[in-house]
């Protein structure tokens, strides 16, 4: 199988919305380094809907550098699937580089991942070992999320990690048959297993502009992530409704015996309302639950396409 692999040149995927002060530094930084590298070497950017012009600054890159492809989707459908319709069209190419178009993934790294692809690893990733311009609370929640995730699912998804790195082409093969709509990267780049190898490295500030994820955003993108590869949750429910059966149940004796041994003194409005409340709100819980899960079904069993293209137009040449 080893045998097969050739290493002959590789394509750099690239989601891009509303990066269009980012993109011509971050293209410069990108080139010189391809420049470098002795395979072959093309870029394809994604533009996942922008609002701004980065879709005209992208159309300059091209014109200026044969080795650029341009993708554009039809409206903004989030980060991961830009990424997917980027590894969809990455084209006959040996391995694939993802880097985000902000220039908070540093191109310099690229020639390091080659070398180790090179050496027989399917993927090589960039772990970040500091955080440059996050804040205290997003580098928290995200540290909570991590901890969260590893100890609900069973596929082990590396910690401080983007979608900064280098896929085989047999990783990328394997990622073609996840068709599933809600796509956390991260969950089914580690779900393909293969050999992994991490590279660490200083993530750096935004080169311009914002970050498009708020914590609002974060957090669905995380039950995204939690929902997509573990089913924990649904347990949870499962133990929170017979705990609390188990107590109303032993409340419920205490009760009867009360009654039977002193009598009804009180109207036990009290308790009754302190009960029915409170097993309404884990029953709500339980539903929400199974509700989050269902939807998600919905969601699959509707079978639309992942997302639509506006127009492609593909890179002429690559560099040798
Ligand atoms: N991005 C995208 N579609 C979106 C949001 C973001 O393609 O709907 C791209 C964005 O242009 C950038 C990358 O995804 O290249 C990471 O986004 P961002 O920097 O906002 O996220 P953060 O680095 O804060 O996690
Ligand atoms: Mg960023």
């Amino acid at each position: 199988m080893r045998a097969m692999e050739r290493y002959r040149n590789v394509t750099v995927v690239i989601a891009a919305y509303n990066e269009q002060a980012a993109l011509p530094t971050l293209h410069e930084r990108l080139s010189a380094v391809l420049d470098t590298l002795a395979i072959g070497a093309r870029v394809l950017y994604v533009d996942d809907g922008s609002r701004d012009d980065t879709w005209g600054v992208l159309e300059n890159i091209a014109a200026r550098d044969a080795r650029v492809g341009l993708l554009r989707l039809s409206r903004n459908f989030g980060k991961e699937l830009a990424l997917t319709a980027g590894l969809d069209h990455a084209g006959d190419c040996d391995a694939v580089i993802v880097l985000d178009a902000d220039g908070q993934d540093p191109p310099e790294l690229i020639p390091q991942f080659v070398a180790k692809w090179r050496e027989g690893f399917d993927m090589v990733y960039g772990t970040r070992v500091a955080r440059d311009g996050e804040s205290w609370l997003k580098r928290m929640t995200a540290a909570a999320f991590y901890r969260v995730m590893s100890r609900l699912s069973h596929t082990p998804i590396p910690r401080d990690t983007g979608d900064f790195r280098l896929l085989s082409r047999r990783v990328l093969d394997a990622l073609h048959q996840l068709r599933e709509r809600r796509r956390f990267m991260k969950g089914l780049f580690a779900w393909v297993g293969y050999r992994q190898c991490a590279i660490g490295y200083q993530r750096q500030p935004r080169l311009a502009g914002r970050s498009a994820f708020n914590y609002w955003r974060l957090w669905n993108f995380a039950l995204d992530g939690i929902t997509s590869f573990s089913t924990a949750p649904l347990r949870v429910a499962t133990y929170v409704g017979v705990i609390t059966a188990l107590v109303a149940f032993v409340f419920g004796v205490w009760i009867i015996a009360k009654t039977l041994l002193y009598g009804d003194a009180v109207p036990g409005y009290p308790s009754l309302m302190t009960v029915v409340l409170f097993l309404g709100g884990v029953q709500l819980i339980a539903l929400g639950l199974i509700g989050e899960y269902l939807g998600r079904l919905y969601e699959e069993a509707k079978q639309r396409p992942l997302y639509l293209i506006a127009s492609v137009r593909p890179a002429s040449q690559q560099n040798d």
